[in-house]
C-alpha cells in the first residue's frame, strides 16, 4: 500500500498528488503527514490510498511524521471538489479543512468505579467527594488519590476544555406559531429550504427545534451566522438550549480555545457547531441539518483563494451528506428565492406590525440631516442611524485649481479621519497628513465633501442630548469592542446607535423606536450588478431593527434618488414584489442566478503586461454558452494596474474549467511573468 499526498504548498505550479510510502504510525484518508518535498519539509493532507505506484518501491520516501488529528475524509472530498469548483489548488482548498494548530491542555478526572461503598469507612468530606463525581480533581487530588488506592476512585488524564467566555442567556423556548410548526414540518421531511421570514418572525426558534431533531436522530448540526460579534443572540440561544454539546468556532478565539473546540466536534463530543463562514468546514460527523442564518450576508463569501461562497459550499455539503439544508433571510438573494421552495413567516411572533417607513427626497438638500429626521430623532429615546460611510468627509479638493485629494496606490479618493487627523485610503491604508493648503497651486481653500459617521455622530452629539455610539470599522476594531458597545447601547436608557451596515445587522432591541438611513442611494451608487439588492436588504433590515418592542416604531429614508425600484420596495416591505422586479431585470441581462459569473483579475506594476495577460486570458476562456466581456481596466490597487475579465456562463462547469486551463496557461507563459492572476467564481 502506498499513501497519496497532497503537500500543502501554495503555488500554482506543483499538481500532486505525490506518492509516498507508508509510514509505521496508521494513516488513512485525511491522515495530516509531514513528508520530504524537494529540499523542503511540508505538511501535506493524504487525498487516497492506493496499492501500487508508478514509482519504484526504492524512490517512495516514508513521511516523517503523523499528526494525531486528522481531517475527516468527507472533508478532503469536499475540499477538492472545492479546488475544482473556484479554479483553485487542492493544497489551498484542503488547508481550510485542516484541524486547526495546537495540543489538548490535559486535567486530571476522578470518577467511581463500580466497587460497592457498603462496609467502606469514609468520613464526611469523604462521602461528599465522591456524590459529587465525576469531576476535575482540583485542589482535592491528594484525597481522591487516596480513595484511588482504595479501589474507589480512579484519576485519569482528560483534555479538558479552554471554553470560550460567553453571556449566556436563559433559555425561552415558546410554543411555536402555526407557521413555524408549518416550517418545521417540512424540515423533518428533509431537502432544502428558504425560510423567509420578516424580522421577528421567529427563525431563530425554527432553527433551534430543526436542531433538537436532528440531535434526536443522532445526527450533527452546522449553524452558519455572519459575524458572531454582531449576531450574540443567535449565538446565546443555541448555547442556552443545547449547553456544552455547542462548539463556537470565531476568529475571536485563542489559539488554544480553537484547538479545543474543533476537537469536541472531531470527537463527537460537542455536536452543534456554530459560527461565521468557516464553520462549514466544522468537522460534524453523521451531519443532519446546515442552517444558513441571513443568508443574504455578504461575508459568507470568501475573499482570499480560493474564493468560495460558504453558501454554495454549504449546499454541497447537505447534498453529499443528505443533511437538511435550511437558509433564512428577511430580504433572500434572488437566487435563494428562485433555487429554493420557501418556506413562509409572514407575522412577527408578539403580532406587532413592521413599522411605517418614510421616503425623505434630499435632492437639493444641503444638510446631511432632512428637517424631519432632526426631529424624529430628537423626540425618540432610542434609534439607530444608518450611515454606510465611514470617516468625516470622503472627498477633498481645491477650491482654486480643482485638485483632488487622491490614494497614490489606489486611483480612488482618500477619506478624511478628523479623530486621528489623516487622509486615509480605505482599500489599501495608506495615510497621510491632512492638508493645510494646496500642494499644487498654494490654496487655502480645501474644500471637504460628503459627510460620513464620523462627521454626522459631531453633528447629532451637538444636535441631541441622548448619548451617541459610533459603530464602524474605525471604532470596532479592538477584540471585543463591538459586543461591549453594543452591550452598552442595549442597557443605556437613551441613547442613539450610528454606524456603517454592521448596526443594521440581526441585533434585537426591543426599546428602539426610530431607524434612519442616511443617503440610502449610496449602496445604489455602486457600478455593481448587485447594488439592487444591497440597497433593498440594507433598508429592510434596518426597518426590522425598529418598533419590535410595545412602544412600536417608525423608519426614516433619506435618498435622493426616491424613485428607485429598490427603495421604493423596501418602504412598502414588499420582499416578493422587489426580487420578481429584480429576477426578471436579471434574467433580461443574463446576470446570476440566470447565468454564473466568473471575473478574472491580472495584477502588475504596469498597465502593459497586466492588459497582454488579460486578453491571452480573454481569447482562451470561451465555452460553449458563455460569453467573454473585456479586458476592462479597473482602478489602480495597492500600486497595482488591473485588467479584468469577465466571463458570463451559460453552462457552469465547462466555463470554469475553460477560465481556469486558460489562466493556467497563461500563468505558465514565461510573457506574463510580471503578472499574479486572481481568479473569481460567482464574485460578490
Ligand atoms: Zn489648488
Ligand atoms: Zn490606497
Amino acid at each position: 500500500m502506498i499513501a497519496r499526498v497532497e503537500p500543502l504548498t501554495t503555488t500554482r505550479r506543483l499538481s500532486g498528488p505525490f506518492d509516498y510510502a507508508l509510514p509505521e504510525a496508521p494513516v488513512e484518508v485525511g491522515s495530516v503527514v509531514r513528508v520530504a518535498f524537494g529540499r523542503q519539509a511540508l505538511d501535506g493532507v493524504v487525498v487516497a490510498l492506493a496499492d501500487s505506484s508508478e514509482l519504484p518501491a526504492e524512490r517512495l520516501v516514508v513521511p516523517s511524521a503523523v499528526r494525531e488529528e486528522s481531517v475527516p475524509a468527507e472533508l478532503v472530498a469536499l475540499a477538492q471538489w472545492m479546488a475544482r469548483e473556484y479554479a483553485s489548488t487542492p493544497a489551498r482548498a484542503l488547508s481550510l479543512v485542516l484541524p486547526p494548530p495546537g495540543r489538548p491542555r490535559m486535567r486530571l478526572w476522578a470518577q467511581r468505579t463500580d466497587r460497592p461503598l457498603d462496609g467502606e469507612r469514609l468520613t464526611d468530606h469523604q462521602r461528599e467527594l465522591l456524590a459529587g463525581l465525576p469531576a476535575l480533581a482540583g485542589d482535592q487530588l491528594g484525597a481522591l488519590r487516596r480513595l484511588e488506592r482504595r479501589g474507589l476512585v480512579t484519576v485519569l488524564a482528560r483534555a479538558g476544555r479552554r471554553a470560550p467566555l460567553s453571556r449566556v442567556l436563559a433559555d425561552r423556548p415558546v410554543e411555536p406559531t402555526a407557521e413555524q410548526r408549518q416550517a418545521l414540518t417540512a424540515v423533518e421531511e428533509g431537502g432544502s429550504y428558504l425560510l423567509h421570514g420578516v424580522t421577528g418572525s421567529g427563525k431563530t426558534e425554527v432553527y433551534l427545534r430543526a436542531a433538537a431533531s436532528a440531535l434526536e436522530r443522532g445526527e450533527g448540526v452546522i449553524v452558519l451566522v455572519p459575524e458572531i460579534a454582531l449576531t450574540p443572540q443567535t449565538v446565546s440561544r443555541f448555547q442556552a438550549r443545547f449547553g456544552d454539546t455547542v462548539a463556537v468556532l470565531h476568529s475571536a478565539l485563542s489559539e488554544g480555545e480553537r484547538y479545543d473546540e474543533w476537537r469536541r466536534l472531531r470527537s463527537g463530543e460537542a455536536r452543534i457547531a456554530v459560527g461565521p463562514r468557516s464553520a462549514v468546514f466544522a468537522p460534524v460527523a453523521d451531519l443532519g441539518l446546515i442552517v444558513v442564518d441571513e443568508e443574504h450576508d455578504a461575508s459568507y463569501k470568501h475573499e482570499g483563494d480560493p474564493r468560495y461562497d460558504a453558501r454554495r459550499v454549504a449546499a454541497e455539503r447537505a447534498r453529499r451528506t443528505g443533511a437538511r439544508l435550511l437558509a433564512g433571510s428577511a430580504t433572500p438573494r434572488p437566487e435563494s428565492w428562485r433555487g429554493l421552495p420557501h418556506l413562509r413567516l409572514t407575522e412577527r411572533v408578539n403580532g406587532r406590525r413592521l413599522p411605517p417607513v418614510k421616503v425623505l427626497d434630499m435632492r437639493g438638500s444641503r444638510h446631511p440631516l432632512h428637517p424631519e429626521t432632526r426631529g424624529a430623532l430628537a423626540a425618540a429615546r432610542k434609534s439607530i442611524v444608518l450611515l454606510n460611510r465611514r470617516g468625516w468627509s470622503n472627498f477633498l479638493s481645491c477650491r482654486d485649481c480643482g485638485k483632488a485629494w487622491e490614494c497614490p496606490q489606489c486611483d480612488v479618493a482618500l477619506v478624511l479621519h478628523r479623530a486621528q487627523d489623516v487622509l486615509a485610503c480605505h482599500h489599501c491604508g495608506h495615510r497621510e497628513a491632512v492638508p493645510g493648503r494646496c500642494d499644487a497651486c498654494g490654496s487655502l481653500a480645501v474644500a471637504r465633501h460628503g459627510a460620513g459617521t464620523e462627521r454626522v455622530e459631531h453633528e447629532l452629539r451637538e444636535a441631541l442630548d441622548v448619548p451617541v455610539f459610533r459603530l464602524d470599522a474605525d471604532t470596532a476594531s479592538a477584540k471585543d469592542a463591538v459586543s461591549e458597545l453594543l452591550a452598552r447601547f442595549d442597557a443605556a436608557p437613551a441613547g442613539l446607535l450610528l454606524g456603517t451596515q454592521m448596526v443594521a445587522k440581526g441585533h434585537d432591541f426591543p426599546d428602539v423606536t426610530l431607524g434612519v438611513v442616511l443617503d440610502a442611494d449610496s449602496t445604489l451608487r455602486f457600478p455593481d450588478f448587485r447594488a439592487e439588492e444591497r440597497t433593498f436588504a440594507l433598508i429592510a433590515q434596518l426597518a426590522g431593527r425598529a418598533g419590535r418592542g410595545p412602544r412600536g416604531g417608525s423608519v426614516l429614508v433619506q435618498t435622493s434618488s426616491p424613485d428607485a425600484p429598490a427603495i421604493e420596495a423596501a418602504s412598502r416591505h414588499d420582499t416578493s414584489g422587489f426580487l420578481a422586479g429584480e429576477l426578471a431585470r436579471r434574467e433580461a441581462l443574463r446576470y446570476p442566478p440566470f447565468a454564473d459569473l466568473i471575473r478574472v483579475v491580472c495584477l502588475s506594476a504596469d498597465a502593459a503586461p497586466a492588459r497582454a495577460a488579460a486578453a491571452a486570458v480573454a481569447a482562451a476562456a470561451g465555452a460553449e454558452g458563455s460569453e467573454v466581456l473585456g479586458p476592462a481596466p479597473l482602478f489602480r490597487l495597492r500600486g497595482r494596474e488591473r485588467f479584468q475579465v469577465v466571463v458570463k456562463a451559460g453552462r457552469r462547469e465547462p466555463a470554469i474549467a475553460a477560465v481556469a486551463s486558460a489562466v493556467e496557461r497563461a500563468a505558465r507563459d514565461r510573457a506574463h511573468r510580471q503578472v499574479a492572476f486572481s481568479v473569481d467564481v460567482d464574485p460578490q
